[in-house]
């Protein structure tokens, strides 16, 4: 019987001991579309630090390799097919032709879209204070609820980097009681500049190096706060950028008649309705085309995780790395949305603080969906049902 109660005691103290070594505030910083070799390409004197003084990796996107789908993976460890927003903009009602799209703030902001639970909830539900900055879905009443603190990202004056820092400071500055234990933050660069000018011009080394010198001075402040050695800061991205030039461009109008479909949305991946009885013609017709792997909805490949949500189109087609699908000759120097698989499409993921290892460096990739498990960990909560795993990264913590 003793034997029996000393056992228990045992157990309920590693448990006890496990929650609370993870129960540290915790800062995640997005920067849109950082590969996972800008720091080694750019000189980043920062994010070679954050490396040393805790760990780096090399993570994958979920597919699509796009902004909304991957940050909305990022906070609810969800792959696209699974929480719904399958791309930065798609069909829901096909044939009224009606569409969700980042860019419309009705649709944006429509929590119908949004499935899963995101980390700032799973947080809040267990009396967790949140503190977001522009992260995709913070401006949204998923399930009713916002973050504790957030900004709307499409009405007013957005704030500008260097006020974003300001602001992600004055959040873990609050008093105690109203303190966020989550800040989750969002940049556009050096997305922005990967499109307009490709991922290896001088623009895009400017952006990085930028971000470099501000994620610097935040760091420097978050860590001279009174109880800024307890915070762990993670620095990573969505999705990477590859190079995209006019001599790749896939015409679709080449290879199928317009009455074939309902309606393309011409991304990455290309979403393609056909008319009916026009299925099988389409597919014929597509898979003759060079440079262009396509899918019937529910043969997509098993590890893209793509084709059960309704949303998606009866047909996918993925253009190869650097190609694009364009009815027009114009393209930008650099676009994303490939095969997660494609190394031009990973990311960067830096974090050091309380609870990550010193100067280590994971030798294999992890996926993205394994963040809101590790999130979750770090403050010490119980995540809701996710896709992804803690064990995948535990490697990365003491
Ligand atoms: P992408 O086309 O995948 O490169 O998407 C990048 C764009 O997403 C950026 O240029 C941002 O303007 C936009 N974006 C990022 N966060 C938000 C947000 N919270 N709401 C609306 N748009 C956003
Ligand atoms: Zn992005
Ligand atoms: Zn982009």
């Amino acid at each position: 019987m003793k034997r029996v109660f000393i056992t228990l005691a045992m157990c309920f103290l590693l448990i006890a001991g496990l929650y609370a070594a993870g129960r540290h505030t915790t800062v995640i910083i997005s920067l849109d579309g950082f590969r996972w070799d800008y720091a080694r390409m750019y000189h980043t004197p920062f994010f070679d630090r954050l490396g040393k003084e805790g760990v780096q990796a090399v993570m994958q996107p979920s597919f699509p390799s796009k902004t909304f789908p991957n940050h909305y993976t990022l906070a609810t460890g969800l792959v696209p097919d699974h929480h719904g927003i399958i791309d930065n903009r798609f069909f829901y009602d096909v044939k009224n032709g009606l569409f969700y799209s980042i860019g419309d703030v009705r649709t944006k902001t429509d929590p119908r879209f949004y499935g899963g639970e995101p980390i700032w909830i799973t947080a809040q539900k267990q009396n967790l204070k949140t503190g977001i900055v522009y992260w995709p879905g913070s401006d949204v009443a998923i399930k009713g609820t916002y973050p504790t603190y957030y900004h709307p990202y499409d009405t007013g004056q957005r704030m500008t980097f260097s006020q974003r820092i300001v602001e992600i400071e004055r959040l873990l500055q609050l008093p105690e009681n109203e303190r966020p234990s989550l800040v989750m933050a969002y940049f556009e660069e050096p997305d922005h500049s990967g499109h307009t000018f490709g991922p290896t011009s001088p623009e895009t080394r400017k952006a990085v190096e930028t971000m470099d010198v501000l994620m610097e001075q935040l760091y420097n402040d978050v860590r001279a706060l009174p109880d800024g050695k307890n915070i762990n800061f993670i620095i990573t991205a969505d999705h990477g950028m590859t190079t995209t030039t006019p001599e790749r461009i896939i015409h679709l109008s080449d290879y199928i008649k317009k009455e074939w479909t309902i309606r393309v949305m011409p991304s990455l991946p290309t979403l393609i309705y056909p008319a009916k009885g026009c299925t099988d013609k389409l597919l014929k017709a597509l898979r003759q085309i060079p440079h262009l792997r396509v899918w019937k909805k529910e043969e997509v490949p098993a590890y893209l995780h793509y084709g059960t949500n309704p949303n998606i189109a009866e047909i996918v087609a993925l253009p190869d790395p650097g190609w694009v699908i364009s009815d027009v000759n114009k393209v930008s120097s650099g676009n994303h949305g490939y095969d997660p698989q494609f190394s031009d499409m990973h990311v960067m993921f830096r974090a050091a603080g309380p609870d990550f290892k010193q100067g280590y460096t994971m030798t294999h990739q992890f996926r993205n969906v394994d963040v809101y498990p590790l999130l979750s960990h770090l403050l010490g909560i119980t995540p809701a049902q996710n896709d992804g795993q803690l064990s995948d990264v535990r490697e990365l913590l003491k």
